[in-house]
């Protein structure tokens, strides 16, 4: 990621973690965040000797690895995560990845279980996730943990050049130019799954939003969908930690 130093790339990762933690998007030990690293490398969310989960994720869980899975920083004790091949095959095969994210959010796993269609039911609510189902969202069918590299490339096949894909009875997979945008983008599927859930539940079926409201439900562009959103969601955290004692907070 241009602009981006290595300690700033670490803390941006750590930080990921936590919001993904924050909003519910993964629990306890599970999930991961990573950005890519210099000359084919990445820097990813490890498990550490001391691992306490993913809302405490600090700037030193995160280490550099090899997309071929090796690193000098898989030592004393940490692991790389045992997914590790779903990162290195998007950076491999998708240069315009910055970042990614895999967690196992329930409300979207529901979904995928339920074999509910992810569509454009709201609009102002939430414009980027309405988006989301306007354009589709690619499905992984199969349940698998994705510890080798051929299923890693089973699920990338399937996500195509999509921001985000359903891997059902598992969780997802998000991706973009940086983690800001990768976890937005993770945060937004999130949001418009518990929507189609909770309809389901009802017994409702929405329609799509119409064409010509489509029209008045603009892209209101990253900046404001990713770097304001962000700043929210750092801010938040930070109170959060604070308030609650954690050492978090790099
Ligand atoms: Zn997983």
């Amino acid at each position: 990621v241009p602009g981006l130093d290595d300690q700033e790339a670490r803390a941006l990762v750590a930080q990921g973690c936590r919001i993904l933690a924050m909003e519910g998007l993964v629990e306890g030990i599970l999930g991961h965040v990573s950005v890519r690293g210099r000359d084919g490398s990445m820097l990813i969310r490890c498990r550490g000797p001391q691992e306490k989960g993913l809302v405490f994720s600090a700037s030193a869980d995160v280490r550099r690895m090899s997309l071929d899975g090796t690193g000098e920083e898989l030592s004393d004790g940490w692991d790389a995560p045992k997914e590790w091949p779903i990162h290195a095959e998007l950076y491999r095969r998708r240069p315009e990845v910055g970042a990614v994210v895999h967690a196992h959010p329930p409300a979207s796993v529901a979904v995928g279980l339920a074999g509910l269609a992810l569509r454009p039911i709201f609009g102002a609510f939430n414009i980027p996730a309405m988006r989301l189902g306007l354009e589709g969202v690619p499905v992984y069918p199969r349940p698998v943990l994705i510890t080798r590299l051929e299923l890693a490339k089973e699920m990338a096949e399937a996500m195509g050049y999509r921001p985000c894909c359903l891997l059902v009875g598992h969780g997802v997979t998000a991706v973009g130019p940086s983690v800001q945008a990768a976890v937005t983008t993770a945060l937004n599927l999130e949001a418009l799954a518990k929507m189609t859930l909770q309809m389901a539940v009802l017994g409702a079926r929405p329609d799509n939003v119409a064409p010509r409201d489509l029209e008045e439900l603009p892209d209101l562009g990253s900046s404001f969908n990713d770097d304001t959103n962000w700043r929210y969601l750092c801010a938040k955290e930070s109170a959060l930690s604070h308030r609650h004692g954690a050492e978090a907070g790099t």
